[in-house]
């Protein structure tokens, strides 16, 4: 893009005075950035991926050393890969004017066992921002892949690039410690990256006074946190403010939000200081781990107890339906309807009942009819051949549903339902008689 505006011009003609990365950042990088690699031989012998010095290292156990010749420090490699590379960015921070201005460099390192690594140093993005909102970016086109960090076009200038581009997601894995910084990020407590993304934390010290206040009590673990963590609590702020009150430094920021966590769900007042800010962070937890874990268990076992006493209420009821059937249905039982063919009879136990649902394949039985005081249950059939099974509702005397085997209808369906229907009245008077088993019958 060429630059139209005011602000545009004047980046783009101090990004001019800007030096090429010095030897010493790079030298610096090379070291920060990589793991330098040891490539083992299967005779014992290695060889350096920085200075491709070949040494013997027979007998020899462990996976890092150093190099006898460049000092390097080394991974050793066991695989049989001979080449290897890898990508980084680090940042160079400077001022220039009123501007502070982050420079992203790209750095790719090739090696080729018995070959001296290669590296490649690209500057691929600068970063410009000021105290009054302003911001710059000065960078390479990305590629077709813009969702690749790395995907930079090298053949492309250095321009003044859309801010819609999203250089957010670049990571950085190492920012040159010599830099400098603006006297207003200067006076707001900068004192060094501490492993994060220089772009933030500048940024952060310029405009947010939590930022200023987590780096002037050395609470970079927590600053990190606040600055990248999407899990980030949202009364943080609330609790960090109570550590900073006690003089409290959270060292290991994870396990202190697992102890929050774990304080919540033992119902304890995650606001006292006493719990917030245990002098032991580590054993504290890993104690309250110990009583939370005794507790659900202690649920858990009153739950399973809970569910077997419900099961077994529910077992007696069925064996009680099963056992009282016949009883509570006498009335109906010897009820039979013939058209000459069809032959309709009502279901005289619970052995019935599964039979009925085994050989139809329904749910007669598993869904527990036998135990319904409102439901008759009837079986359609030609001598021994069952065709339908018939449920008449008491209640309001008429057919719920009359199926065949898989809940299909037979050829039958509408001769058997006929069938029934004209014989209902019978079951009605049944219905209406008063049976002396009638109070057990509603019991
Ligand atoms: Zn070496």
């Amino acid at each position: 893009m060429k630059p139209k505006t005011a602000l545009h011009k004047k980046v783009v003609k101090l990004s001019a005075t800007l030096r090429p990365i010095t030897a010493t950042q790079k030298q610096w990088a090379y070291s920060q950035c990589f793991e330098h690699i040891a490539y083992r031989g299967k005779n014992g012998s290695m060889v350096c991926s920085e200075c491709a010095h070949e040494w013997s290292a027979e007998g020899k156990r462990g996976n890092k050393c150093r190099c006898p010749k460049c000092g390097a420090k080394l991974t050793v490699s066991h695989s049989l890969k001979r080449k290897s590379t890898q990508t980084a960015h680090f940042a160079v921070v400077t001022t220039r004017d009123n501007f502070q201005v982050i420079r992203v460099i790209y750095v790719k390192w090739c090696s080729r066992k018995g070959e001296k690594a290669e590296y490649i140093v690209n500057e691929a993005l600068q970063r410009w921002f000021d105290a009054e909102g302003n911001e710059v970016n000065i960078a390479r086109k990305k590629c077709f892949m813009p969702r690749y960090c790395d995907a930079w076009n090298f053949d492309s200038d250095m321009e003044i690039r859309s801010r819609t581009a999203n250089y957010d997601n670049i990571p950085i894995y190492a920012t040159y410690p010599k830099c400098r910084v603006l006297p207003i990020i200067r006076r707001n407590g900068f004192n060094g990256f501490h492993y994060t993304d220089p772009y933030d934390l500048l940024k952060g010290l310029m405009s947010d006074n939590k930022v200023e206040t987590l780096v002037k009590t050395r609470q970079y673990g927590l600053l990190s946190y606040y600055l990248y963590r999407s899990q980030y609590r949202r009364d943080s702020w609330q609790l960090i403010r109570i550590c900073l009150r006690h003089n409290y430094k959270v060292k290991d920021v994870t396990t202190w939000y697992d102890h929050i966590n774990t304080l919540e769900r033992l119902g304890m007042d995650i606001h006292n200081p006493l719990y917030l800010c245990p002098k032991n962070l580590r054993s504290e937890h890993n104690r309250l781990v110990e009583l939370l874990k005794r507790r659900e268990e202690k649920v858990r076992i009153e739950r399973e107890r809970n569910a077997e006493i419900e099961r077994q209420i529910r077992q007696r009821k069925d064996d009680e339906a099963k056992k009282t059937y016949p009883q509570r249905m006498s009335r109906y039982l010897d009820l039979v309807f013939s058209d000459g063919l069809i032959e309709v009879s009502v279901l005289q136990t619970a052995e019935d009942f599964y039979n009925e649902g085994e050989i139809m394949h329904h749910c007669v039985y598993t869904n527990g009819y036998y135990a319904e005081n409102n439901s008759l249950v009837m079986s359609a059939h030609i001598g021994d051949k069952r065709l339908e099974t018939i449920e008449i509702d008491l209640k309001r005397l008429i057919i719920s549903q009359s199926h065949g085997a898989y809940n299909q209808d037979t050829k039958y369906h509408n001769r058997i339902v006929s069938l029934v229907q004209r014989n209902i009245h019978k079951i009605a008077r049944r219905a209406n008689q008063k049976s002396e088993n009638a109070d057990v019958i509603s019991a």
